[in-house]
């Protein structure tokens, strides 16, 4: 019998201690379900971060890989692959941007849109060279590179880890007046997450990103999204941004643009803004490599063919609703959009965590006091009414001891 303990000893000697995972070892898995070392089966609540929109290893997606890894998997910028126009078409299509630079990690088309905004500052908008400005908000999430640590509210984040990159101005989130009057004659961009999801699936007041497009639109700097966790039918919508009706500058996508087989991102935006980039200016080794591309388009399509957005769209606000009707001593809001919801209790939420886990339910608090619920989105409506059950068992039982 294989046991839970063993992986965890041997994980934890040999492995940098950066994550404190609950203690359940994943072996297998499909759609929304996980199964552990110890054949014990689980609801995924978390879908790897929205990783895993598609459901775990869907078997399209998977067929998508087997065939594209026995044909080629790499061949690098260096020369074309037949894969990586398809993949821009598609990409295109779906978001009515107008060009594409694949990336590996979400951390890395952060990067990307950062240079580009960056470039198109000095090239386009005339800005003096070493001046430009990125606008960004408290409490934002946009990845782990030093640069982007850099401009994280998060003290864990940074510490230790300076000196930082110059350049970025912090305002609060939500806040529009804030950004017209953070912005300068020498801001390149405002790059803000549509909802911020590590901070504890926080929405903005309605109206805030029309507002935040029009400022951008006077001050001309670019708007530039991270839909990397919001993206790609997590809210109901294809993007976070749709809720608003606005176009942005440039779009920042990860995650589930491979359903969770393969790291793949992307920076998405108008050919105006991508075209600062010349030969040589930037590149990845495995950035838009064929097999990535492949999987991505059948990620995609997937997301399209199965109705995922809509799926989101319907059962996230039956969640949210039943979650609400939850009688709690330690329960103080339940807020979400589509299915990206967050219980947010008035102590930490682990040892709630870990009960539901006793449950049979995965969901990860964050931001300490905040329970998020996030399932692959092929969840059906009785496995939500399941998953309600758990958490309405958990919340209303007496609270743990444990912190
Ligand atoms: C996960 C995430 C990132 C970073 O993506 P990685 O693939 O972990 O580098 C950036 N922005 C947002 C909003 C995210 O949720």
């Amino acid at each position: 019998m294989k046991k839970t303990k063993d992986f965890i000893e041997r994980e934890d000697r040999y492995g940098a201690h950066n994550y404190h995972p609950l203690d359940v070892v994943i072996e297998r898995a499909e759609g929304v379900w996980v199964y552990d070392v110890e054949g014990k089966k689980y609801l995924d609540c978390l879908a790897a971060y929205s990783a895993v929109n598609q459901g775990h290893c869907h078997p399209r997606i998977l067929g998508v890989l087997r065939e594209q890894a026995a044909r080629v998997t790499l061949t690098s910028r260096a020369f074309r692959n037949d894969q990586l126009g398809l993949l821009y078409k598609d990409l295109v299509e779906m978001t009515g941007m107008e060009k594409v630079l694949p990336m590996n990690s979400g951390a890395e088309a952060v990067e990307t849109a950062i240079k580009a905004a960056r470039k198109w500052g000095y090239t386009v908008k005339g800005i003096p060279e070493g001046k430009a400005e990125i606008v960004v908000c408290e409490n934002n999430f946009h990845g782990r590179t030093t640069t982007i640590v850099g401009f994280s509210s998060e003290e864990q984040y940074k510490k230790g880890f300076g000196p930082f990159t110059p350049g970025f101005t912090m305002i609060p989130y939500g806040d529009a007046k804030a950004l017209r009057r953070a912005i300068t004659p020498n801001t390149c961009a405002f790059l803000v997450e549509p909802i911020q999801g590590e901070a504890g699936i926080i929405i903005p007041p309605d109206g805030y990103l029309k507002e935040a497009a029009a400022i951008c639109r006077d001050e001309k700097a670019l708007l530039i999204l991270d839909e990397i966790q919001s993206g790609l039918g997590r809210t109901g919508k294809l993007f976070a941004y749709e809720w608003e009706g606005i176009r942005p500058d440039g779009v920042i996508v990860g995650k589930a643009l491979s359903g969770g087989f393969y790291p793949v991102s992307a920076f998405l935006s108008s050919r105006e803004v991508m075209d600062v980039f010349h030969p040589g200016d930037h590149g990845s080794t495995f950035g838009g490599n064929p097999l990535a591309c492949a999987v991505a388009r059948e990620a995609l399509a997937v997301l399209r063919e199965e109705r995922l957005v809509e799926n989101a769209a319907a059962l996230g606000p039956y969640f949210i609703d039943k979650l609400r009707s939850i009688r709690s001593d330690r329960l103080k809001e339940v807020r979400g959009r589509g299915l990206w919801i967050g219980v947010e209790l008035d102590r930490p939420a682990r040892p709630d965590c870990e009960a539901l886990k006793e449950k049979g339910m995965l969901c990860k608090e964050t931001h300490a006091h905040t329970i998020r619920i996030a399932p692959p989105l092929v969840i059906k409506k009785e496995e939500v009414d399941w998953a309600f059950e758990q958490v309405r068992s958990v919340l209303e039982a007496p609270a743990l001891a444990r912190a």
